[in-house]
């Protein structure tokens, strides 16, 4: 067995116990394989095992992939901060986009993707908050402005509303903000039933998130192993083939 069908299994294992230890069913969680940093060739690996949802947080990393990768089937999805100049180019993708954070990006990637001709996929992203003076530093609408977004971009003709992300704080066990992130979800699902997806959880802190709803975890490291280079707060570096 490689190392990545290792990882793999171990974590869909990892998954499925949280699940059941949380007496959810475990097909109700989905697995999303954030490949920042690795080569296509990964991906490629990846998807020949059965991976079929891969993410990114940078937009030149993504569409290199999407790319590379065109004939192969895959869902992808932007994870990272994105720019309104970008928005176009990640809609053509066809990428779910789990970063929405504030109306004027709504705005952008509304008429994206009625230029696309296919609706964009959209989670809006929630600041969990985070040590005194980074609220913010992870990206997210504070929970207070999220149903106003929300209905924005459920109002919007070029979107599709299917639910919300978050990062944990790194200050705070998990837990009780997985638990935060529920319940604005719950709020954001009474107005809006089609929003059921809760993106949460990373290598370090899946087993929180499904013990709190989560639908989709994001894990990178327990696949595909550490990245490359130091990491700082979510990856300002350039990827390896800018590294040259
Ligand atoms: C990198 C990243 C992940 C995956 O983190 P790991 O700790 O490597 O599993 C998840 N979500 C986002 C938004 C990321 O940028």
């Amino acid at each position: 067995m490689s190392r990545l069908e290792e990882n793999l299994r171990a974590v869909r294992a990892r998954i499925d116990a949280a699940a059941r230890a949380a007496g959810r069913d475990p097909a109700e969680v989905a697995l999303l394989a954030v490949s920042k940093t690795w080569p296509a060739a990964d991906v490629r690996a990846l998807a020949a095992l059965g991976q079929r949802d891969f993410g990114e947080n940078r937009v030149q990393e993504l569409l290199g992939k999407a790319g590379e990768l065109a004939e192969v089937e895959l869902r992808w999805h932007f994870v990272g901060q994105l720019q309104r100049n970008k928005a176009a180019a990640v809609a053509r993708t066809g990428a779910v986009v789990q970063s929405v954070d504030r109306a004027p990006l709504v705005a952008t990637l509304d008429r994206a993707g009625q230029e696309a001709g296919r609706p964009v996929g959209v989670l809006v992203q929630v600041d969990l908050g985070g040590p005194e003076g980074t609220i913010g530093a992870r990206g997210g609408a504070s929970p207070a402005e999220v149903p106003a977004l929300a209905d924005a971009v459920a109002g919007a003709a070029g979107l599709r509303l299917r639910g919300l992300m978050a990062v944990a704080p790194r200050d705070e066990e998990p837990g009780p903000a997985f638990a935060r992130l529920a319940a604005v979800a719950e709020r954001v699902r009474a107005d809006h039933p089609e929003a059921v997806e809760i993106s949460a959880g990373m290598s370090g802190d899946l087993e929180a998130a499904v013990a709190a709803g989560a639908t989709l975890v994001r894990v990178g490291t327990a696949l595909f192993g550490a990245r490359p280079l130091p990491c700082g707060e979510f990856e300002e570096h350039q990827p390896r083939e800018s590294q040259q």
